[in-house]
């Protein structure tokens, strides 16, 4: 396997970054998860772009443009020889020394792995996963912003660590007033009468490209209502159908929440369509990969 690192493309074992790093040290960086299906990187503009606000937010200069890094995430795809593919993307605030202070250091690292994609086991498509709610708080936006995403992702593992000890999948965690947030990977949707309902992204979701890909769809296709306002638990056990949305899990059935069974217990008849819908959508676009890919 070849890995891009710092313009070049390395084998694996030689894919290594300092002890130095600080986004190793303190977590400082930003990243992004992306999918490549069929030859074709799926909504990679949009990716790079939350990258670079991202990077903005904290401050870290990316040492590349978008183009440049589009063409060495198709590069290290291409040397893998993938066409369906799990890209990650990162970069951090390169080496410095053991202080915060990230002035020191010099220059950012940048880092592109891709490999065969994991995928959810399908009984999670067919029945709908089991979610719980987790007692760890979504990070506030006024010390880490859930916007950024960025390399610091303890707050996401503690409340993953948690729904991995009840073997749920997922967590949904709460923001600092009790309202829903997000899951730890993934954004929520809840449909009542026919209304989709999402956290605003100021209430601490990540604004998450499935998610606004699944609002469009459900606007301009499915002819939905579609609104992003705080809701509490309550309002997840009692709606029609639950399902959450994300680059790895993309739309899947939410079936039980807190041991309670959401709607019938089976997944919703919205959530199959936007699922379809979604699928049809990653077959047919995308950033290709090798010559001839339409
Ligand atoms: N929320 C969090 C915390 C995430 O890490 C992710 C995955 N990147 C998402 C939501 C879903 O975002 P996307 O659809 O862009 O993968």
């Amino acid at each position: 396997m070849k890995v891009y690192l710092n313009g070049q493309l390395v084998d694996k074992e030689k894919a290594v970054v300092s002890v130095f790093d600080h986004g190793l040290l303190y977590g400082d960086g930003v990243f992004e998860g992306i999918r490549a299906y069929n030859g074709r990187v799926f909504k990679l503009p949009e990716h790079l772009d939350r990258l670079f606000n991202s990077a903005r937010a904290i401050m870290l200069e990316v040492p590349m443009s978008k183009k440049a890094l589009e063409e060495a995430v198709i590069a290290t795809l291409r040397a893998n020889k993938l066409r369906d593919a799990y890209i990650r993307l990162v970069v951090t605030r390169g080496e410095g020394d053991l202080g915060l202070d990230p002035q020191k250091c010099e220059k950012a690292t940048v880092f592109i792995i891709t490999d065969k994609i994991a995928l959810y086991p399908q009984e999670f498509y067919d029945k709908g996963l089991s979610v719980i709610t987790s007692s760890v708080k979504r990070n506030i936006s006024e010390a880490l912003s859930p916007s950024i995403k960025s390399l610091n992702y303890l707050n996401n593992v503690l409340a993953k660590a948690e729904a991995s000890r009840q073997n749920a999948p997922e967590a949904i965690m709460l923001n600092r007033e009790g309202y829903v947030a997000e899951c730890t990977g993934d954004n929520i949707f809840v449909v009542k009468e026919n209304t989709l309902v999402t956290p605003p992204t100021w209430a601490g979701a990540l604004e998450g490209i499935t998610r606004n890909i699944v609002m469009d769809i459900a606007r301009n296709k499915l002819k939905l209502l579609v609104k992003e306002e705080v809701f509490t638990p309550y309002h997840v056990y009692v709606g029609d159908e639950v399902f959450l949305t994300g680059t790895a899990a993309e739309v899947v059935p939410v079936t039980t929440v807190d041991g309670r069974m959401v709607g019938d217990g089976k997944p919703g008849k919205m959530t199959l369509k936007l699922m379809k819908e979604f699928r049809e959508l990653t077959r047919l676009s995308g950033v290709p990969i090798y010559e001839g890919s339409t």
